[in-house]
């Protein structure tokens, strides 16, 4: 694969002394090392380092039983290493909710976290990272909500599901990004609000033009703004028509014109798998690096993976020391609270979500 990725985060497992045995930290890391299949950047020493680690987050999971949940975006080391269940948003939303265990663990932005909190009020929701945030989550208020209701009285509010809950209470539905196209053209009326991303607003006017006006607000991601059609254009000059350029919807216009499948990240790699198994293996993905490096360890056909993908600060904040901390001991800022009002409020968004969606 070609795609240059960014270097792994620091490990600091050394500073542990977790009494497993020399065979145990072998076996482990052989684990490790197969199911990321990345064996340059994850070279069994490297493995090595990090086993006592994960064996230790196991071993405490299944003694206080918790629910793992990570995004894609989060580094292998998690998602191969700890997690129970890897996915897009709107998947983990759902598996938060029908998880047996009591007490989840997510590992990825805060709003997710909340979001898993919304659905399942009665869990202990734990997330290790309470200053990972999120450009779209963060640029925009419940006032800015409440300030377009006022300008806008009547038409219905969708918004994105990278909000805060705060936000979700405000509107009248959340979309994720395997969904928003469906869920916005079923909304009453020939008028709807869609917050926060601008990018996946300007592709929604587009989808409905002539069916429904569709007012935006101006938040992005700043991870998927980063990419422009211009150098799209440029590798499908280099590589050839052989080319399958697959985007996510939060990229600009631009952009989404000259991909060949945009979707969900979970789409994502699913389309890259089949592209693989149907003999075309030329593909750009334009996203963050975490959907690169899950096709890397899950598909069973060598892929030529072009372009470069962007990482996500936020995303890449929590590390298994944290995980392991707050699966220890958890400190209050890092135990998911959310006003029981606004849990009502956000839920009956995410009904409607899930409604709507079917
Ligand atoms: S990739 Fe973009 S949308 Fe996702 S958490 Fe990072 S900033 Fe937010």
């Amino acid at each position: 694969m070609s795609l240059p990725l960014p270097a792994i985060p620091l490990l600091r497992a050394e500073s542990h002394s977790f009494s497993y045995s020399d065979e145990e930290i072998e076996a482990e890391a052989v684990r490790l090392q197969e199911a990321i299949q990345q064996h340059q950047r994850w070279p069994l020493e490297t493995c090595r380092g990090i086993a006592p680690l994960t064996l230790e987050i196991n071993r405490l999971k299944k003694e206080k039983d918790v629910f793992l949940i990570a995004h894609t975006y989060q580094t292998p080391d998690i998602i191969y290493g700890v997690a129970d269940e890897v996915a897009d948003s709107y998947t983990l939303s759902k598996a938060a909710r029908d998880a047996s265990q009591q007490t989840i663990l997510f590992s990825s932005v805060r709003f997710m976290a909340e979001t898993a909190k919304i659905v399942s009020p009665h869990k202990t929701v734990i997330h290790p990272s309470p200053e990972a945030g999120c450009s779209l989550s963060d640029g925009i208020t419940a006032q800015d909500v409440r300030d377009l209701r006022a300008q806008y009285p009547g038409v219905p509010v969708a918004c994105y599901i990278n909000t805060t809950a705060a936000v979700k209470a405000e509107c009248d539905v959340s979309v994720t990004s395997s969904n928003y196209l469906r869920i916005c053209e079923r909304l009453p009326g020939d008028k709807l609000i869609f917050v926060p991303d601008r990018f996946m607003g300007a592709h929604l006017q587009k989808a409905l033009q002539g069916k429904k006006e569709v007012i935006v607000f101006d938040g992005e991601c700043e991870v998927h703004a980063v990419f422009t059609g211009e150098k799209v254009r440029q590798w499908r000059q280099r590589i050839g028509d052989n080319l399958s350029i697959l985007a996510h919807p939060e990229c600009s216009a631009d952009v989404l014109e000259e991909a060949d499948f945009v979707g969900s990240s979970e789409k994502l790699i699913h389309e890259a798998i089949r592209l693989g198994k149907e003999g075309q293996p030329d593909v750009m993905l334009i996203t963050e690096c975490g959907t690169a490096e899950r096709i890397m360890a899950e598909a069973e056909e060598e892929l030529n993976l072009y372009g470069a993908c962007v990482m996500c600060r936020h995303m890449k904040v929590t590390q298994l020391e944290d995980i392991l901390q707050a699966l220890q001991n958890p400190r209050d800022d890092q135990i998911i609270e959310i006003d029981s009002e606004v849990i009502i409020r956000a839920q009956h968004n995410l009904d409607e979500m899930f409604r709507l969606a079917e």
